[in-house]
């Protein structure tokens, strides 16, 4: 192919792929729709609407005219620099295509079944307690995802490096257990220490029943002033919170509010809101293609955990925000900033991976890890798992679930055959952590804008160093760029010590 060839076949292709995206996104609109509130008696019409619309899309990622076009571009001159958008759009489209061609029809339909029922059966089987209700089927979807490895691991050493690929493309599950292991060595002793300090925050000053109208007003203010567009946005409820893209000017977050928990709406809010600004910060005109898209779920789970915790959870956001925070809720008038400050970072080994503090939550995400590496690897059966959750959580945590319900079975990852998705998280604040170390170095004093309520210079920095790039660089390429560092524990180990030890006297 000559060069105009080449230019005319990629126009092609890039039309067909934003015809697919426009089924994809009205996908989205209606999961969307089904989280914010469908009513009862609508869910088995939008079934076969969503089966429909994911069949369209099914047919026309693998449909073999494409496949040539991809095949063909790979090998062309537009293929070149590789980390141009052009070049990442044809190999992240080629990818992809290899991919879902790579797999057996028969194999997906199976595991598309299998987790479809696992989702059920947990449903039903955690509130009883029943782990050998649900065993069956985890075997089931275990066997399926190792099935699935065993057929992509042909480009990895490893069959777990397969799935987690899936979430964190090129990532090695042996380089990152080397610095996961690294960062428990050191934080089991730090939490252990604030454990049993005899001082440290009781939680009062964030205790009571805060009124929801106030709440929502409030986190809605709060990502309008971090730089969330609600002219290309919206923020709504729902029961487990989520960041969705409809289109390249249409991000939706979505948060929860309880009365009696101030802090669960609007760090709901502020994580979502985090994962939006990504996605408001990725390049319009490649939406639909790789260049466009978020380069990672670690990448990802960095902005929310920065906006998150590393800004949200500072001492200098409660000096900007407490005021704000005063006017809506009377009870709040006499709480002073370090009051707040330390009831919104208090440490707690406990059971339940979601309501986990900063410090301790990487600890429920490295034994998840570990665990579902041995499953994959063979080095660990079903039958096994639930008392070898106990011992890991007892050994980093020093807590042992007295049962499955808040043991084993309390996350649905597995039962949704998400296997290799956990170590995104602690990746998200390994990243957020070397992120924020590189912007201070960068700009200077960021807790003193972040305490004059100016976040627009570490929002520009990330659009500039993270967002702006879409998928065109690799993960661990983007983030070495970004930081001027390989992956490292050291910022993440930094940043919690200095700022939960003083808390612990
Ligand atoms: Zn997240």
């Amino acid at each position: 192919m000559n060069t105009s060839q080449s230019q005319a076949l990629f126009q092609k292709t890039y039309d067909y792929v934003r015809e697919t995206s426009l089924l994809e996104s009205t996908l989205a609109l209606l999961e969307w729709d089904e989280q914010t509130g469908i009513p009862a008696h609508a869910a088995e019409f939008r079934a076969n609407q969503v089966a429909f619309l994911s069949g369209l899309i099914h047919q026309r990622a693998t449909n073999c005219d494409y496949g040539a076009w991809l095949s063909e571009l790979a090998n062309s001159e537009l293929a070149h620099p590789s980390d141009s958008p052009v070049a990442a759009s044809i190999r992240g489209l080629k990818r992809d295509f290899d991919k879902s061609v790579q797999l057996p029809l028969d194999l997906v339909t199976r595991t598309a079944r299998a987790v479809t029922v696992g989702q059920q059966i947990w449903s039903l089987a955690k509130p009883k307690n029943d782990y050998a209700a649900f065993l069956p089927i985890l075997k089931e979807i275990v066997a399926l995802r190792r099935e699935e490895a065993t057929i992509l691991s042909k480009n990895h050493a490893c069959k777990y490096d397969s799935l987690l690929d899936q979430y964190e493309e090129h990532a090695k599950s042996d380089e990152i257990a080397v610095v996961f292991t690294e960062l428990r060595e050191q934080l089991v002793p730090l939490v252990q220490r604030l454990t049993n300090s005899k001082s440290g925050p009781d939680g009062k000053s964030i205790a009571g029943i805060f009124d929801v109208a106030q709440q929502q007003e409030l986190s809605k203010w709060v990502a309008t002033q971090i730089g969330f567009d609600f002219d290309r946005g919206r923020l709504d409820e729902t029961v487990h919170p989520f960041c969705t893209t409809l289109g390249p000017h249409d991000h939706r977050i979505l948060t929860r509010y309880f009365e009696d928990s101030f802090s669960s709406g609007l760090y709901g809010t502020l994580h979502e809101a985090g994962h939006g600004l990504y996605e408001q910060g990725l390049p319009t005109e490649w939406f639909g293609m790789p260049a466009g898209y978020a380069a990672s779920l670690g990448v990802h789970e960095s902005q929310s955990r920065l906006w998150e915790n590393m800004v949200g959870r500072s001492r200098e956001f409660w000096q900007w925000c407490l005021p704000h925070a005063q006017q809506r809720f009377p009870q709040l008038k006499n709480v002073s900033v370090d009051q707040i400050f330390a009831d919104l970072n208090r440490v707690e080994p406990s059971l339940i991976r979601i309501e986990a503090d900063e410090a301790t939550y990487n600890l429920h995400i490295l034994l998840r890890f570990e665990l579902e590496k041995e499953l994959i690897d063979g080095n660990l059966t079903c039958e096994e798992l639930p008392s070898a959750w106990g011992d890991r959580y007892e050994s980093y945590l020093g807590i042992r679930p007295k049962d499955d319900r808040e043991g084993v079975m309390q996350d649905v990852h597995w039962a949704a055959g998400l296997i290799g998705y956990f170590p995104t998280y602690t990746l998200g604040n390994i990243f957020a952590a070397q992120l924020m170390a590189a912007a201070e170095t960068e700009l200077g004093d960021i807790p003193a804008m972040v305490a004059n309520g100016d976040f627009a210079p570490l929002l520009n920095w990330l659009r500039q160093h993270v967002h702006s790039f879409g998928s065109c660089l690799k993960p661990t390429d983007l983030m070495e760029k970004a930081t001027q560092s390989k992956l490292s524990s050291k910022p993440l180990m930094a940043y919690l010590t200095r700022k939960l030890v003083p808390l612990y006297g």
